[in-house]
């Protein structure tokens, strides 16, 4: 049967997409629908039709999944932050499992996946120590800030995510205000003018320390001295800043910094490792699940202290310095100069000598090293952004020879893709394990373990 636009149709949820959506079928006709969960029953509009699939608004839940629970956000359907928190988070982790095992299998072509059981959190919630809030206006002129919305830029205004820690509140109630009163405008990107475009916020779960910094369409606030008398009464506050981005992007910070009270970063611990961490470095979101990972990406590594180790996308040294602690020489490289400062910074203050950083693309570093110097490596451990890898680094690594390659994911999609081509080459899947660091959310980090064939 086909259906057409503003067609209702009554649907089980039998299936979740990538991004979450409900998948259910109606006489053939597959239908994708946003917010409706895995064995709810459910009234949908048809709000796109193709001839063997469309897209449904949900209208109403007929019979609610046993799997659905209260989202603990009330704005969890708009926002674009959380597309799972109807979902109980047991059957959260499932799916996760079945994303990385379904993109491995289509994408990948592996047919065998050697997967352990996912890694789950024990809670849930209030787990990120990192937000960035865009800051605007509503309709009625007032200064708001929060999340975008799914798919486009209107901020949501919360304050309270139920994913951060309960400090952000304080701070944007602080932030808000001083700029009420002292005419900080917010700014406008559809017409390039106003002043506070974003507050980052970034909490040390271990230290308790915390860092505020204003990302700014100039250089200055207005009656600074004020927004720092206000922001230093909240405990634990070691770090304001601001940080100017003068150019029309999505893109939120700019490459500038400059100190308004404290230290220009925070310090924070995994295991037995302390990190400094400056706004524009990158840092695992989720501290207590990245203890996790990184313990996965040591045991899969198998080192001995004989190893000559490349931590490729390296950041600010995070998985270097873990694993230097059981090598004999970890080498790291990063694209931002700042992540660099903080890796050798990182490394000092932990007295870990056996380490050095690069600045650089790794797709260019690893081949110029190479061909240069003939480098070596035991053990190649790489955790790129979404994008994955450029097929010029994963030619390196093979004609590297490493005896393992440890792959840290947080896109299974370009995770298989770049399995496929180092499994073509010499390279077999050995061990494979998801760890989930963002709850409520569709996303999550997958350790890969790759072994040379003999
Ligand atoms: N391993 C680190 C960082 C992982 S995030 C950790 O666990 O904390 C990915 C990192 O890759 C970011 O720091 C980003 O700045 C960096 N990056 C992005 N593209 C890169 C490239 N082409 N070459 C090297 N580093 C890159």
């Amino acid at each position: 049967m086909e259906y057409r636009k503003n067609d209702i149709v009554t649907l089980k949820i039998e299936d979740c997409g990538i991004d979450g959506e409900g998948i259910g079928k109606a006489d053939g006709f597959t239908v994708f629908v946003k917010d409706a969960v895995i064995g709810d029953t459910v009234k949908v509009k048809i709000i796109k039709a193709k001839k063997n699939y469309g897209y449904g608004r949900l209208m109403e839940v007929l019979t609610p999944s046993p799997y659905r629970v209260e989202p603990k956000c009330a704005f969890a359907r708009q926002c674009g932050g959380c597309q799972l928190q109807a979902l109980s988070y047991q059957q959260q982790l499932a799916f996760k499992e079945r994303k990385v095992r379904g993109h491995l299998e289509r994408i990948g072509g592996f047919t065998h996946i050697p997967m352990e059981p996912i890694i789950g959190m024990d809670e849930p919630y209030h787990y990120r120590n990192k937000a960035q809030f865009p800051v605007g206006r509503n309709k009625e002129g007032k200064i708001v800030t929060g999340f975008y919305a799914g798919r486009t830029h209107t901020i949501i205004d919360n304050r309270d995510c139920a994913l951060g820690v309960k400090q952000n509140k304080e701070v944007l109630d602080r932030v808000i205000s001083y700029m009420e009163k002292y005419g900080a405008d917010p700014y406008d990107e559809t017409t390039g003018k106003g002043l506070v475009r974003h507050i980052l916020i970034r909490y040390g779960f271990f230290t308790g320390e915390l860092m505020v910094c204003l990302i700014l369409n100039g250089k200055k606030l207005p009656a600074e001295e004020k927004l720092i008398a206000s922001l230093r009464e909240i405990p634990g506050i070691t770090s304001i800043t601001v940080n100017v981005n003068k150019k029309r992007t999505n893109v939120i910070l700019g490459d500038e910094l400059r100190l308004l009270w404290g230290q220009t970063y925070i310090t924070d611990k995994i295991g037995d490792v302390t990190y400094r961490i400056s706004p524009l470095s990158f840092y695992q979101v989720n501290p207590r699940q990245t203890q996790k990972l990184y313990a996965k990406a040591l045991e899969y590594a198998q080192l001995t202290g004989e190893e000559t180790v490349w931590d490729l996308y390296c950041g600010i040294g995070t998985i270097s310095l873990f694993l230097a602690q059981q090598a004999r020489f970890v080498r790291g490289v990063e694209i931002v100069p700042a992540a660099i400062g903080d890796a050798r910074e990182n490394a000092r203050i932990n007295g870990i000598e056996n380490v050095e950083f690069f600045v650089g693309k790794a797709e260019e570093v690893l081949p110029e090293e190479y061909d240069k110097n003939g480098v070596y490596a035991d053990v190649i451990v790489v955790d790129p952004p979404r994008k994955g890898c450029e097929e010029k680094l994963l030619e390196t690594m093979i004609q590297m020879q490493p005896k393992r390659i440890v792959y840290v994911s947080c896109d299974s999609a370009t995770l298989a893709r770049d399995l496929k081509y180092l499994c073509g080459k010499g390279y077999e899947m050995e061990r494979v394990c998801a760890v989930d660091q963002f709850g409520g959310t569709v996303h999550v980090e997958t350790v890969t373990l790759l072994t040379r064939k003999a």
